[in-house]
């Protein structure tokens, strides 16, 4: 058994942008990575999207663009557009593929299907595999997608449908989200936010096939691609230690309000690549206190009132388009936050603010 300076346990999202940044940046040179990644191969199984922020270096596996989208209700529909912050989609196939192709120039990085398979007495540990799998108690963002194709041009491909909240809540928060690639081909997903108890829920296909039939009024079409996830909307307590750093969902990555952690990996890859000499030495990267701050308060606004969220969420989506986009990716001045706060409805976010 061979000992190396850097493990990264988990050769996912987190675990992959972190060898790339290290490898493209010769932060490796004179150096030895072990990823530990148990799969047996890669292949996509995620579209990542996000409004495009800052440089984040994968836009060769951008798999589509838009400037519009739409928030829709049985009050109407909030439209928005915006040049500045394109939101985009990563195919994770094209992702693995850029960065396994890099990679596998530098000898010095190797692949283990398991921690058993290397010694790790002085390295510095990067983990992304989180202990929270089975947690019921906690919130989760879960859904599924099919990636349909049909005979004719039904799809706006212009406009992507960010939350569609035509159809059952429950007594959760649910609704479709539809990333129109062509006009003949569509991601459509079935998203909830639960605890994930209604078993009814995760009856995803059936949800999905109504949608495409009830809503989008399309009789025929082909499914070319699935895929299914539950995103934690609960940060679990790290310990920290000087050799193991959190990196990915497992390292709080994921903006708790919303599921989005892919430009927060990017962010997280880069902060530690260029600190990577003292990294141990460190505070841990992590999501501003303010918008850890006020996604507690609106999570507990969510789990006390979630037949309420679709009329916030209708609210909040009434703000000028790139105050949303910046809010939604951190990146809002004091003054955008309160005309996003300003929007909310005084009464359930005051109670959530005194704990009631
Ligand atoms: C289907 C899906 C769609 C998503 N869509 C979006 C989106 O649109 N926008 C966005 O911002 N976020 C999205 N997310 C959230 C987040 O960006 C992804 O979950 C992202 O993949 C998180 O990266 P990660 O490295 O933390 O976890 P992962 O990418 O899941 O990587 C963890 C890796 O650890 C490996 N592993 C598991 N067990 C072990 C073990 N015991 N030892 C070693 N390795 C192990 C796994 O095989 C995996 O490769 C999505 C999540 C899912 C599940």
């Amino acid at each position: 058994m061979r000992d190396f300076d850097y493990i990264i346990v988990g050769g996912g999202c987190a675990g992959l942008s972190l060898a790339y940044s290290l490898e493209v940046n010769n932060k490796l040179s004179g150096k030895s990575l072990a990823i530990i990644e148990p799969r047996e191969k890669y292949e996509r199984d995620k579209s990542w999207s996000f409004w495009k922020t800052f440089e984040h270096g994968f836009d060769d596996c951008v798999k589509k663009s838009w400037t519009e989208f739409e928030i829709k209700t049985e009050k109407g529909t909030k439209s928005h557009s915006s040049s500045h912050y394109p939101y985009q989609c990563i195919d994770s196939g094209l992702f693995y593929e850029k960065i396994l192709n890099t990679l596998k120039k530098n000898t010095n990085i190797n692949f283990f299907k398991n921690k058993k398979d290397v010694r790790n007495n002085c390295s510095i540990i990067f983990n992304s595999v989180s202990d929270k799998q089975d947690d019921r108690s906690g919130l989760w963002q879960h859904f599924q997608g099919y990636e349909i194709e049909v005979e004719r041009d039904v799809f706006d491909d212009k406009v992507l449908t960010l939350m569609d909240f035509n159809c059952d809540q429950k007594n959760s928060v649910h609704f479709f989200y539809v990333l129109p690639f062509t006009s003949k081909t569509a991601l459509i997903e079935s998203t909830w936010i639960s605890n994930m108890n209604d078993r009814s829920e995760l009856d995803y296909g059936d949800q999905i096939h109504d949608y495409i039939k009830n809503i989008l009024k399309i009789a025929k079409y082909k499914i070319n691609y699935t895929e299914t996830g539950k995103i934690p909307m609960f940060n679990s307590k790290t310990t920290r230690s000087d050799n193991i750093i959190q990196i990915g969902t497992a390292g709080g990555m994921t903006r708790l309000s919303t599921g989005y952690t892919f430009t927060n990996i990017q962010k997280q890859s880069r902060y530690i690549q260029k600190n990577i000499q003292y990294i141990n030495k460190l505070n841990n990267f992590s999501i501003s206190k303010k918008y850890q701050y006020l996604d507690n308060i609106f999570l507990r606004v969510l789990s006390n009132n979630s037949s309420e969220m679709i009329e916030v969420f209708y609210r909040m989506f009434g703000c000028k388009t790139d105050t949303i986009i910046k809010f939604l990716s951190e990146e809002t001045t004091l003054s955008e936050d309160l005309s996003v706060i300003r929007r909310m409805p005084k009464n359930i976010f005051l109670s959530a603010l005194v704990g009631k």
